[in-house]
């Protein structure tokens, strides 16, 4: 079995998956059937994560997060 990793979508930062990593980490489910996860420091700093990487599934770029 190949080792599975976590993958911030924020900062691209991976970390194996484990039961430490996975209970600090963020998860969320995307309208797409994907899961995104976010490492515990860019959970912490940006409470928008979630919607950063809807955002960022639907369009496939990182940009095109704003409020305009
Ligand atoms: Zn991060």
């Amino acid at each position: 079995m190949s080792p599975l990793y976590l993958r911030c979508v924020v900062c691209g930062r991976q970390q194996a998956d484990g039961i430490l990593s996975r209970s600090s980490w963020g998860h969320v489910s995307l309208s797409d059937g994907k899961n995104a996860s976010a490492c515990p420091e860019c959970k912490d700093k940006h409470s928008d994560w979630e919607q950063r990487a809807q955002s960022s599934s639907s369009t496939g770029g990182e940009t095109s997060y704003q409020s305009a």
